[in-house]
């Protein structure tokens, strides 16, 4: 996983016609913000101007805590691909992450080793908290491991 013409921008990890300006703006507030379904109360993330639950077309912006449970997990190495956070040197895998809120959302958890990788994965799920994380041009949300809720 050396060729760089893989590399994913981040921007592009998440469908990029479903983020809007606005969520991009909150998340460098260190705000996580949703739609939510005027009608049946569902909760769109990443936000979504209509609702994909009942269809109905108008929600509206909300605050989300960013916290959720991770409830399973990939090693990127299994990607054929790879981000460009790995340039950076950070260690990270990717995994389903359900926020409190409702969605569940594929996500990038943050210091995860194989070794570390090994050790929770038995233990899943596990709390994860968001991570608002500075990529140069912009910010961006990652998670990682909620520590202070194992105890
Ligand atoms: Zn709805």
């Amino acid at each position: 996983m050396t060729d760089n013409n893989n590399t994913i921008k981040t921007e592009d990890f998440w469908n990029p016609e479903h983020i809007v300006e606005k969520f991009w703006n909150g998340l460098a507030e260190g705000k996580v913000l949703g739609r939510k379904c005027k009608e049946c109360g569902a909760i769109e993330f990443p936000p979504h101007l209509a609702c994909n639950e009942c269809g109905y077309h108008e929600t509206e912006w909300i605050e989300l805590s960013g916290k959720g449970t991770l409830k399973s997990f990939v090693f990127t190495g299994i990607l054929n691909a790879r981000l460009e956070l790995e340039d950076k040197g950070v260690k990270y895998v990717c995994g389903e992450v359900q926020l409190d809120e409702g969605p569940s959302i594929n996500a990038i958890i943050l210091g995860i080793t194989k070794k570390k990788g090994r050790e929770i994965e038995p233990k899943l799920p596990l709390r994860v908290k968001p991570v608002f994380f500075d990529m140069g041009r912009y910010t961006t949300l990652f998670f990682e491991l909620d520590e202070d809720s194992y105890f």
